[in-house]
């Protein structure tokens, strides 16, 4: 890659393709993948990623809302997506784009139910999502019975898959937990295989989960983080790759006499001589301001330069008194080294918001590195 002359995000898709085949490595043959590219892939390119996955042989994929898929189905992406969040305003969009719903409720169900039958649909898939935990989205198992008798009453709808979703299968204090809700699904599976004819697909780990208890894997895995390069721990992290790296450049380098401030709210009381240097990265480019005072940092070759005072909307200050460094030199925000984990654990953050957090004035490059 040139050198960044402007912030930029770069989207390393053998990165990508290395993840994938990381975390599908273990699997058995038959298991499917579904790979999650909500939130525009996880803050990278959802189109750009999209399209790598297909050709590595992805079998399907999950966004949250319905506009998510039809933007994959408007690029020519024809695999199935599953909506796990699609609300009754956006069922026109679902049919007219073959988009599959997450139905949860019993609402949801017998909505979508006569909007597929004034759309005269037959057989038209969609997942049930069960509650084992979360307490987020999905039914109870206690509402099985209603939802066959409901469906043995159309033509309109057929049930593709049953899914649920773990709350905690990262943290292995919470391994019983885990179990529990694995055990729950496979309770809520038995009973719905009984009363439910035609043949159903099983799923509920995310990437963690297919990491931390491969053998949950069932009929599919959904994965998303992993893929951008994130597992759940530093073992696991050695095989990943961060597939984004956000870079920007050194606009302007200030002497800073002691006693002067820095930014907003004179954030940075300078006590000795400092240098900083300005870059063209704020808060509304997904740097929150959290990371002001010194939480964050950037990279300048190779060295910590800390933020210095509050992070502007459109700007950081940052400490480079010990960098030797000028205008237009490179600078990384966060990649392979240091990667977004790091920067957002300074905050309390997790990788999954500050990478998704780059917003889309930030220009995005693609790239195989
Ligand atoms: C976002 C999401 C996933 C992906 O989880 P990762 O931890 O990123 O692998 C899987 N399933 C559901 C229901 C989700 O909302």
């Amino acid at each position: 890659m040139p050198i960044a002359t402007e912030t930029t995000l770069e989207i390393d898709l053998n990165a990508l393709a290395n993840n994938y085949n990381f975390i599908t490595a273990g699997l058995k043959p038959e298991t499917k993948i579904m790979a999650v590219v909500k939130a525009y892939g996880y803050g990278s390119d959802a189109v750009a990623v999209a399209k790598e996955l297909v050709s590595l042989g992805v079998d399907y994929f999950a966004v949250a809302y319905a506009s998510e898929g039809e933007v994959l189905r408007i690029a020519g992406i024809e695999t199935p997506i599953l909506v796990l969040h699609p609300l009754p305003a956006n069922f026109d969009v679902i049919i007219d784009r073959c988009l599959e719903p997450s139905i949860y409720s019993q609402k949801m169900l017998t909505d979508f139910i006569s909007f597929s039958e004034k759309r005269k649909q037959k057989d038209y898939p969609v997942h049930l999502k069960f509650n084992t935990g979360l307490n987020r989205l999905g039914f109870r198992k206690n509402e099985i019975s209603f939802i066959s008798e409901t469906i043995s009453k159309t033509e309109a709808i057929r049930v593709k898959s049953a899914f649920s979703h773990l709350a905690a299968s990262e943290d292995a204090s919470e391994e019983e937990f885990t179990r529990e809700q694995l055990k729950s699904f496979r309770s809520i599976s038995e009973e719905l295989k009984k009363k439910i004819n035609n043949p159903i697909m099983l799923h509920v780990v995310n990437t963690s989960g297919v990491l931390n208890y491969p053998e949950a894997q069932l009929d599919m895995i959904r994965t998303g983080i992993g893929l951008y390069g994130f597992g759940n721990d530093p073992e696991q992290n050695k095989h990943l790759t961060p597939v984004t790296t956000l870079k920007t450049v050194i606009s302007q380098i200030h002497e800073i006499n002691k006693g002067e401030s820095v930014g907003y709210n004179r954030g940075l009381k300078a006590n000795k001589i400092m240098k900083t240097a300005t870059l063209p990265i704020g808060h509304a480019d997904g740097l929150s301001r959290a990371y002001g005072n010194g939480n964050g940092w950037v990279t300048i070759h190779g060295k910590k330069a800390p933020i210095a005072g509050n992070v502007c909307m459109d700007m950081i200050m940052v400490d480079v008194s010990d960098i030797d460094c000028k205008e237009g030199d490179e600078v990384i925000v966060f990649g392979k080294n240091p990667t977004a984990e790091s920067l957002a654990n300074a905050i309390n953050s997790i990788s999954y918001e500050l990478i998704t957090a780059v917003s889309q004035r930030v220009k995005r490059v693609i790239c195989r590195k």
